[in-house]
């Protein structure tokens, strides 16, 4: 059935025909569709990157893309960690400025980064 999402785009979707259909269908309504979703996503890591100050990558659009995610989620979930070295974090990431760093680096991150954050901060590790 085709789903008429909020931000104005259609999509056609596969929906069983059941009593909840219907309902589904109004629920899918609320929302904005998966493209709109993405963007949205892409935008708000863009903006709350650069809130906490870390500065743009270079490389393909795919890839910046792709890294500013990877560097936003390793930073979030460190600073929840690790709340008093934010200022170390935001530096040891600024440092790293391409986004194919990020990309091949995806894995261990917590490695590189966690002990980057503590020679920045002085740390013995
Ligand atoms: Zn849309």
């Amino acid at each position: 059935m085709t789903v008429a999402y909020s931000c104005g785009h259609t999509e056609e979707r596969k929906v069983y025909r059941t009593r909840q259909a219907g309902f589904l269908k109004s629920c899918l309504e609320e929302r904005v569709c998966k493209a709109c979703f993405r963007t949205l996503e892409e935008h708000d890591t863009f903006t709350s990157s650069r809130a906490i100050g870390l500065p743009m990558l270079s490389g393909t659009d795919k890839a910046v893309r792709w890294a500013y995610a990877l560097r936003y989620k390793w930073i979030m979930g460190f600073i929840g960690l690790n709340p008093t070295l934010r200022g170390e974090a935001v530096d040891a990431c600024g440092r790293r400025r391409s986004a194919s760093w990020w990309i091949d680096h995806r894995y261990h991150l917590d490695d590189e980064m966690g002990s980057n954050v503590l020679e920045t901060a002085a740390i013995p590790f």
